[in-house]
């Protein structure tokens, strides 16, 4: 059986401070470049270090170590990768810990909600650990005299993944999970905001037995990112943003000859119908509104209230808000943590005012929390904006942070109608009693991940994730079944083993009758 250290038993690659460097080959490699970005921990709004930038030559070697390494991983044994794959999943499960103390000190999320975000990575890896039985193929026999036809399935050599801020464990395992476990070798450009946890995995991955340049992380910005999509080594490039860059993202990559899936930003809506259950309604839309302080895209973005629900609702939710303890992610009792940074902060808060501007009602303002106001960490406290209508901006635009918006409708076709015509269309979710309501707005709404009276509706690791509209770009969703399909491509095999003495010429198309 296989040998784990228990939790904690490794240390985390990074210091707290100091640089984050590249994984290159099997190993850390500085920056040359020059170029480097700050990390600020954002709940003292302290600098805590540096992350180094990589050059064009930069991504070179790393795309170099991994197509040197892919010929002999996609021979290693299915049953070898497999044990791999096991032994990573086992070897991040035992260093949760320490990997949520990384993203807490980057990202600023509490710790209950870093070790959430990796226990929706392990189950990805738990996922590809199948990747025997998701690998086999069809095999159809005699489809001509003595003839067969089979299909497998093989990896598509280097490809890459560009991973965003708010999910620097979990997006990351979306994709390398399937991507290295279908034979593939991977390039990682994590966010440059919290870019220590990229490196942490790199070093169990190494631990687990994952030979030298088959998982590689090299930092940095557009420029990494620009050289990813123009790399003619690079077979295939997973995206998970904001909408402008995915496109940008999708157009250059696939104008480049690639494979391209580029999931980008989120406006999910959360329908209550009349007949919903008030505070089971208010608890989701609490949870799902500042959970992870809104940094989520699949977060709880508005809440439209059909008929008569308004007023009950907006006193339900309002009546929870100052039970919401906020914090550093140091105070156990913390439930929310700050946001990534300074200006994005400034920017959510902004909301406030264009909302009250444009006509809203803000029913509890987050710059009235202390911790706003005291502390130098990149605190906002919760709000909530009351009687928003689709022209604002608070509504137009991603807020990505915790201020949860209010519309009310009239009836059930005018809130499917706003959920249809955003542009976005990630998840949506309604609360109600009705069966038969629940059933028909999953029938008709355009999104791609659907909750009934659930309002984060994730799907579990053997689904596969994405939105619709101009919340993904590409043709597959991201993990799951989709995920092994992205990853490889399909071979048919025909096949005849014919006695020799019945062989002649004939110029006609084959047939097979
Ligand atoms: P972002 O688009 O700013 O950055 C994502 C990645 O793109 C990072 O690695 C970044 O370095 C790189 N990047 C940024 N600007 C670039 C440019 N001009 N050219 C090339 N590369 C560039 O997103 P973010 O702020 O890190 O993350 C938040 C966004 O991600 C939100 O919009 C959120 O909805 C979205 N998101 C979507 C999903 C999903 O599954 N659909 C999941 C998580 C986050």
């Amino acid at each position: 059986m296989t040998q784990v250290a228990e939790p904690g038993a490794s240390a985390p690659a990074t210091p707290v401070t100091g640089r984050v460097t590249h994984w290159i080959d099997g190993h850390l490699v500085e920056g040359t470049s020059g170029r480097e970005g700050p990390i600020y921990d954002p709940a003292t709004g302290r600098l805590a270090r540096h992350v180094d930038f990589a050059s064009v030559e930069e991504v070179d070697a790393a795309v170099a170590a991994a197509k040197a390494a892919f010929p002999a991983w996609r021979a290693t044994s299915l049953s070898k990768r497999t044990d791999i794959m096991f032994r990573i999943r086992n070897l991040v499960e035992a260093n949760r810990t320490e990997l949520a103390s990384l993203l807490t000190a980057e990202h600023g999320k509490v710790p209950s909600d870093a070790l959430g975000e990796i226990a929706r990575g392990l189950e990805n890896l738990e996922f590809a650990c199948g990747i025997p039985s998701l690998l086999k193929g069809g095999y159809s026999e005699q489809v001509s005299s003595g003839v067969d036809v089979y299909q497998i399935r093989q990896p598509l050599g280097v490809v890459a993944g560009i991973t965003p801020f708010n999910f620097p464990a979990m997006v990351p395992m979306w994709m390398f999970a399937t991507a290295i476990a279908a034979g593939n070798t991977f390039i990682l450009k994590p966010s440059e905001k919290d870019p220590s946890a990229s490196i942490f995995m790199a070093e169990l991955l190494a631990e687990a037995g994952v030979p030298a340049g088959v998982f590689n992380v090299v930092q940095g910005d557009k420029v990494a990112v620009d050289a990813i999509l123009q790399h003619p080594a690079i077979e295939a490039v997973s995206f998970v943003g904001s909408t402008p860059i995915a496109r940008y993202i999708y157009e250059t990559g696939t104008k480049a000859g690639k494979r391209v899936q580029a999931l980008g930003g989120a406006k999910n809506h959360m329908i209550v119908l009349p007949d919903a259950d008030i505070d089971m309604a208010a608890d989701a839309a609490v949870s799902a509104g500042f959970g992870s302080a809104g940094e989520r895209c699949m977060a709880i973005a508005t809440v439209v209230a059909v008929g008569d629900v308004g007023d009950p609702l907006v006193d339900a939710i309002k009546a929870r808000l100052p039970k919401i303890r906020i914090g550093p992610g140091t105070d156990p009792n913390a439930e929310m943590g700050p946001l990534v940074t300074g200006q994005h902060r400034d920017k959510v808060a902004s909301y406030l005012d264009s909302g009250v501007a444009q006509g809203a009602t803000v029913v509890a303002d987050g710059r009235e929390h202390p911790l706003f106001k005291e502390s130098d960490g990149f605190f906002l406290g919760v709000s909530l904006i009351d009687k928003v209508t689709p022209s604002m901006d608070c509504y137009r635009d991603e807020i990505f942070g915790p201020v949860l918006t209010v519309m009310r409708v009239k009836t059930y076709d005018e809130a499917v109608s706003l959920v249809n015509d955003n542009p976005y269309g990630n998840g949506t979710a309604i609360f109600t009693r009705d069966g038969g309501a629940a059933r028909q707005f999953q029938f008709e709404v355009n999104a791609g991940m659907v909750g009934v009276n659930v309002p984060i509706p994730v799907p579990v690791a053997y689904y596969s994730f994405g939105g619709w509209k101009n919340s993904l770009f590409g043709d597959l969703h991201m993990y799951g079944p989709e995920g092994v399909q992205f990853y490889t491509r399909a071979k048919i095999v025909t096949s005849r083993w014919p006695d020799p003495g019945t062989s002649k010429i004939d110029l006609g198309f084959p047939r097979t009758r």
